[in-house]
């Protein structure tokens, strides 16, 4: 049993041994806890969207005589819903490669503009379709080792969520900049920002500020997380500011130093 205690105390062998096996012992039932509540998410998450397609499905099965614009309707909303199943579904492939790839990265000299920029061409038509505009404010070139692979898609997953959370016509500033031996990003919108009791939760895995709206916009509930655990596995951090209706900071440090690498 994963939760059993033994109750031995005093300073003696045995007293020292009985509280390092209650500490596996607690540090034991933690994982099997979070191992739990992982595969229970992860049903949760992919049953919404099954349950939302089997419902479209039967509705149309149910009814005799359908016009054709109303197929295409249901068609369109369960296509919809598949897409969702997908991108669920390379997240959790992407966070089990990370799991995997601890101690894999593959660190290049690499531009963090680049990056950047790279991003920010691809979410063009996105923000454009919003009218948000998106400013990028750098002195510098900032070249660091990283993961160039894995680090972009750390910067994408906030970027997009930065459009994908603030309403049409806001604005998007990511300043680069060096500070001390780190690289910062800061990626600032004008977007619905985070409540403040959601704040310590944000990158936890699945986590959502609003399941329904957050639905409206697409995503997992897994972003932030693969963010964080990218950011983390290079041995920096990232961290958010945000105040409700006004917007949302999420601040990105990487270490400059080549030997904090290796
Ligand atoms: P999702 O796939 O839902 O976007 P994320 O892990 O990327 O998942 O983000 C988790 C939640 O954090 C989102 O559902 C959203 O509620 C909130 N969030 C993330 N970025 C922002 C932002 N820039 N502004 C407001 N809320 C945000």
């Amino acid at each position: 049993k994963l939760n059993e205690r033994v109750e031995m105390e005093g300073n003696d062998e045995i007293g020292q041994l009985s509280r390092a096996y209650n500490f596996m012992s607690t540090k034991l039932s933690h994982i099997e806890k979070q191992r739990r509540d992982f595969v229970a998410n992860v049903s949760h998450e992919l049953k919404t969207p099954l349950s939302s397609i089997k419902l479209l499905a039967e509705s149309l099965i149910m009814q005799s005589k359908v016009e054709v614009g109303i197929y295409r309707e249901f068609l369109i909303d369960i296509n919809s819903e598949i897409d969702r199943l997908n991108e669920i579904i390379d997240s959790l492939l992407n966070m089990v490669d990370l799991d995997e790839e601890k101690l894999n990265l593959n660190y290049e000299l690499t531009h963090i503009n680049h990056i950047v920029e790279r991003i920010v061409t691809s979410i063009k038509p996105l923000a454009d379709n919003k009218d948000i505009r998106i400013l990028i404010n750098q002195w510098e070139k900032i070249q660091i080792y990283v993961d160039k692979g894995k680090i972009y898609q750390a910067l994408m997953n906030i970027i997009h969520n930065a459009v994908k959370y603030t309403d049409n016509g806001g604005r998007i500033t990511i300043h680069i900049e060096r500070e001390g031996k780190f690289a910062v990003i800061k990626v600032r919108d004008t977007g619905h920002g985070i409540p403040m009791e959601s704040l310590p939760f944000i990158f936890e895995r699945f986590y959502r500020v609003d399941s329904a709206r957050s639905r409206k916009t697409g995503g997992s509930g897994l972003g932030l997380s693969i963010s964080h655990q990218i950011i983390t596995l290079h041995q920096g951090s990232i961290e958010v500011e945000s105040q409700l209706n006004i917007g949302s900071t999420f601040i990105i440090k990487l270490p400059n130093d080549i030997n904090q690498q290796f």
